[in-house]
């Protein structure tokens, strides 16, 4: 299996590079220490350096998992009981006219 740098998206030759384990387990792969240091130490953004860009354009990002997914639709749920209260509202409104009219 070919790896891919995780900050430039170059290819990394087997038995190069460096496996980088986050403490949440996640894993980073890098090239070299370059993209190491820019990525970890100087908190720096592939999309915003031009020698990195091909790997931020390479890489998935926005990639859906479970947990944003999750999260979309309990926001769809939210936006929906809004709605649905408002026009339960407007429609209170409407019956309170009513009501006063009579
Ligand atoms: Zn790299």
């Amino acid at each position: 299996m070919i790896m891919k740098c995780s900050f430039c998206g170059k290819e990394i030759k087997r038995g190069q590079g460096i496996l980088y384990v986050k403490k949440d387990g996640s894993l980073i792969y890098f090239d070299d220490g370059k993209c190491q240091t820019n990525m970890l130490d100087l908190g720096r953004k592939a999309a915003k350096l031009k020698w990195a860009r091909a790997g931020a354009i390479g890489r998935p990002t926005g990639q859906k998992t479970d947990r944003s997914v999750a999260k979309a639709a309990a926001k769809a749920v939210k936006a929906e009981a809004k709605e649905a209260a408002k026009t339960q509202k407007s429609e209170a409104k409407t019956t309170t006219v009513k009501a006063e009219k009579k």
